[in-house]
């Protein structure tokens, strides 16, 4: 077996440590020029407004104007911003969307092109960026450690990873007390993105020992913390474990990949709006079966490895896991027709689904929609 491992992010983790934006930035020889990329929430309480008061002079342009999956044009219209006030590097601090545009926009400022023009074209990202500090507030996706940008095009319906070397951080910033004000259900989603991310690292086609202990590491914590996390929100302790899943987990998934859960994410986000961990987290268990003896009983140790008998059991726990914090378990609400069942079919088939162990044909994605789409 042949494998490579590169981490190229510096990691700082703990309570408060926020309060290092500005120290990070000088460390970097950044005293002026920043741009802060956060969500309205962080603008609305103040957070925003006092990280720029308290940097010295080094923040000087907030940019919040932007949604959740955030779509192509609004990373040009960051990038417009980076370029006309000649900034000189970024701050992301939010979830996964916050991060994932802040990425794509200290890369394509240096250009005079739209991300558009490398979203799902295959066109490979010039490698030039902005330094970029990541602050996330969710436990959910890992963006702060990985070089992937997710984004979304409305205007064509698509939304696709951009991969690009040049989408790493130089540090990321993860302090847990930012995430005590994500609401319940946005935390449960982001928590079962954890997850998702940790059990398709572990098995993705791409997989490797170092990426394996990451695995191992962050998915029992999601069993044990997420519910508290849920259910108390300023439980500092299952905040803090979340946050250290996230980011373990960040580290089980960029470089082997995520595989058939995140593939079938796509279209459930974008066609029926489901939020991104709550997509992956809705056909984990399922896949967790499918995939159960693939790779010479690989899959098997991991379920062994962090507490369950087998793959079956695992699978059951993913699917408790997903009824106590009140994620979904099915699709029947939405009274899908057997056309919309033939979308989410066709779009499945996204490169993801080919990291996956066992191949996935079409009939296999029929029968799980329609499962899900019988299911409460
Ligand atoms: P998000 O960033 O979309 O945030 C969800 C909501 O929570 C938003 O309304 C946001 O404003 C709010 N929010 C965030 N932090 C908060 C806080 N501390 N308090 C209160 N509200 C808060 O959600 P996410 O799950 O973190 O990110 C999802 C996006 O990340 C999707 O587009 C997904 O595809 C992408 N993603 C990227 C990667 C990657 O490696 N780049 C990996 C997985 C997912």
């Amino acid at each position: 077996m042949l494998w490579d491992y590169e981490q190229p992010v510096a990691i700082r983790f703990g309570n408060g440590r926020v309060r290092e934006i500005k120290d990070v930035a000088a460390d970097m020889g950044l005293t002026e020029g920043g741009l802060l990329v956060t969500s309205d929430h962080f603008v609305h309480d103040g957070t925003a407004a006092r990280l720029v008061a308290e940097s010295d002079g080094a923040l000087t342009e907030v940019f919040a104007d932007f949604s959740p999956n955030p779509d192509v044009t609004e990373v040009d219209a960051a990038a417009a911003i980076i370029r006309a006030k000649h900034l000189k590097f970024v701050v992301a601090m939010g979830g996964g969307s916050a991060m994932d545009l802040a990425k794509a926009a200290a890369s394509i400022a240096l250009t005079d092109d739209s991300i558009a023009d490398y979203h799902g074209t295959g066109k490979p990202m010039p490698l030039g960026h902005l330094p970029l500090i990541a602050v996330p507030t969710t436990a959910g996706t890992g963006s702060e450690v990985t070089c992937v940008s997710v984004l979304t095009n409305r205007a064509l319906g698509k939304k696709a990873p951009i991969v690009s070397d040049g989408f790493f951080p130089s540090v990321a910033i993860i302090d847990p007390e930012l995430t005590y004000s994500v609401p319940p259900h946005v935390t449960a989603s982001c928590g079962m993105d954890v997850l998702s991310q940790a059990i398709e690292g572990y098995w993705s086609k791409g997989h490797q020992p170092i990426c394996d202990a990451c695995a191992i590491h962050a998915a029992p914590l999601v069993f044990k913390y997420l519910p508290i996390a849920v259910a108390d929100p300023t439980n500092a302790e299952a905040r803090q474990k979340m946050c250290e899943a996230s980011v373990i987990a960040g580290l089980a998934f960029t470089l082997p990949k995520t595989t058939s859960s995140h593939a079938c994410s796509f279209p459930l986000t974008n066609i029926h709006g489901i939020p991104h961990g709550e997509a992956c987290g809705l056909t984990l268990d399922w896949f967790a079966r499918v995939n159960a003896d693939a790779q010479h009983g690989r899959v098997q140790e991991f379920a062994q490895a962090i507490g369950f008998a087998d793959v079956d059991a695992m699978a059951d726990a993913i699917h408790d896991l997903k009824v106590k914090v009140g994620l979904r378990t099915g699709l029947k609400d939405l009274q899908l027709t057997d056309a919309q069942i033939d979308d989410l079919v066709r779009i499945s088939r996204h490169p993801n689904l080919y990291n996956n162990p066992v191949e996935i044909t079409d009939d296999m994605l029929r029968d799980m929609y329609e499962h899900l789409a019988a299911t409460e």
